[in-house]
């Protein structure tokens, strides 16, 4: 399988060089030339295994570089008991009669980035191997706050990488600042950035552009490579558990092979429900995608109206890892959508760092709500929700949350009674002081004191590594202006 530039159809690279790469040079996204199709026989055959074998099943329709057996391997390393707290590595829970909930954050981080996080590094050392890569790979992040940690502990002492992680000083939670700047091993850096999300992925866009730069960092032997969900080795490893949900939905013998099921992704860059829309182009049965947003409801307007304007007022929620007014990965869906014009992505993505907005052609926008529909969550439904389903012996995380009620409100406004999934994205114990007030508790002064204090009340066990911050001392307190992010970049990398 090859894969193209979504600016540029002539560029192509292997999969092990996209990988490496992350971004393209011409700004553009790596996506693959083609689906491969996944045959009910071959969801039949899924059924039966676990999850490591399914994922490195489905790798292995992208990845015919790479070895199958080294993909086994990786993905349990991956997905095994040393890093997953369950056999399950994505289980699904029940909700009721028609409603169920996918649980992917049961790895080391507790948040749903350590399904594509502990795969990609394997991923780029194999593919460093296969290109042939001599300089060492510096992986430059910016985080609304789960991807930071969960990259840093993915590449943690990988050979021939670097980690820095950039992240919104006022941005994130106390637990995921707490869990970045504790983060052990002698390859990664972590750094505040005095503004938002955005200015930081602004930043780290604007690093990877810079020719001086690259030029700079190889003649001290290193090379820029990313693990956001711009990286296709972030996106590939997330198909998998939807085609991994599908299946244990069959095996409850809910639905029946063939029959469609619905999903509502909480969304925040579009990388996680992009996922789900190439497991649907690979011919998943799945009906409608809901993008479920908070009050930063971009998305929801743009699969409205085919208006995309950043152009509105940031707003800080409770579910910080959806604050996001740039949704990287919707350029893939514009390519994919638009039946692969270069040419007017680039025009889009020209709009949108110009002006702030495009409009997409009626054409594309028909094509979009067929399979999409858009939907966000104020501020108050999220806590309101977060208290109805404790009530109903479900504790879930705000980001959840949201998908939860934007879920509901689809099926009030549609009346549509497929079967539905909504994703939930985050251990509720990453956000212990929105999860505690929204059920009519008052949180303890201090943050980690409130896992205890939130597994007290609740009786839900707290997942081990969050419980064990206490008392860990902070390595890392650097903090820069947006405009200094390269000299952190170039002291990092001496
Ligand atoms: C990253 C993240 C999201 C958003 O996922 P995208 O792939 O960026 O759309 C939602 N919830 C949580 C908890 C996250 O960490």
């Amino acid at each position: 399988m090859e894969y193209l530039s979504t600016r540029d159809k002539t560029l192509r690279r292997s999969a092990a060089q996209a990988i490496t790469m992350g971004l393209s040079r011409d700004g553009g996204l790596f996506t693959p030339v083609s689906f491969p199709s996944l045959s009910a026989l071959e969801v039949e055959t899924l059924r039966g295994m676990s999850y490591p074998h399914r994922a490195a099943y489905i790798m292995g329709k992208f990845l015919e570089q790479f070895r199958p057996e080294e993909l086994e391997e990786f993905a349990r390393r991956a997905y095994g008991p040393e890093k997953f707290d369950g056999p399950a590595a994505a289980p699904l829970r029940q909700i009721d009669h028609n409603t169920w909930c996918l649980e992917l954050w049961h790895g080391p981080t507790s948040a749903f980035k350590d399904m594509a996080l502990q795969m990609l590094p394997q991923l780029l050392s194999a593919s460093l191997r296969l290109t042939g890569e001599k300089k060492t790979a510096c992986i430059l992040v910016a985080t609304s706050g789960d991807t930071g940690k969960a990259a840093m502990e993915g590449f943690a002492g990988v050979e021939q990488t670097k980690i820095l992680v950039f992240y919104p000083e006022n941005g994130v939670s106390e637990i995921q600042k707490l869990q970045m700047v504790t983060q052990e091993g002698d390859n990664v850096g972590v750094c505040a950035v005095k503004g938002n999300f955005d200015d930081a992925q602004n930043g780290v866009k604007r690093i990877f552009s810079d020719e001086s730069m690259r030029e700079t960092l190889a003649q001290r032997g290193f090379f820029l490579s990313s693990a956001n969900s711009i990286n296709w080795g972030r996106i590939l490893p997330q198909v998998v558990y939807y085609i991994s949900a599908y299946c244990d939905l069959l095996n409850t013998k809910a639905i029946k092979l063939g029959q469609p099921v619905n999903f509502c992704v909480p969304t925040g860059n579009f990388g996680n429900i992009l996922a789900c829309y190439y497991a649907k182009r690979m011919g998943l049965p799945v009906g409608k995608l809901i993008c479920a947003s908070n009050c930063n409801d971009v998305l929801t307007d743009f699969i409205r109206t085919g208006v995309y304007d950043r152009n509105r007022p940031f707003h800080t929620t409770m579910s910080p890892s959806m604050d996001i007014l740039i949704s990287s990965n919707l350029e893939r869906l514009l390519f994919d959508m638009s039946g692969g014009k270069d040419e007017l992505v680039r025009e889009y993505m020209d709009q949108l760092a110009q002006a702030g907005r495009y409009e997409i052609s009626p054409g594309i926008k028909k094509r979009m709500q067929e399979v999409f529909y858009g939907g966000f969550c104020s501020e108050e439904e999220t806590a309101s929700t977060i208290a109805m389903m404790y009530r109903y012996g479900h504790l879930i995380d705000p980001h959840t949350a949201v998908a939860a009620k934007v879920l509901t409100d689809y099926r009030h406004e549609t009346g549509d009674k497929t079967p539905a999934i909504f994703v939930s994205t985050a251990s509720p114990y990453k956000f212990c002081d929105s999860v505690l007030s929204s059920i009519g508790e008052a949180p303890v002064e201090n943050s980690v004191d409130r896992i205890g204090q939130m597994a007290g009340i609740t009786g839900v066990a707290a997942p081990v590594r969050l419980a064990a911050l206490k008392g860990k001392v902070p390595r890392f307190g650097d903090v820069t202006e947006k405009e200094g992010m390269e000299e952190k970049v170039l002291q990092f990398l001496k």
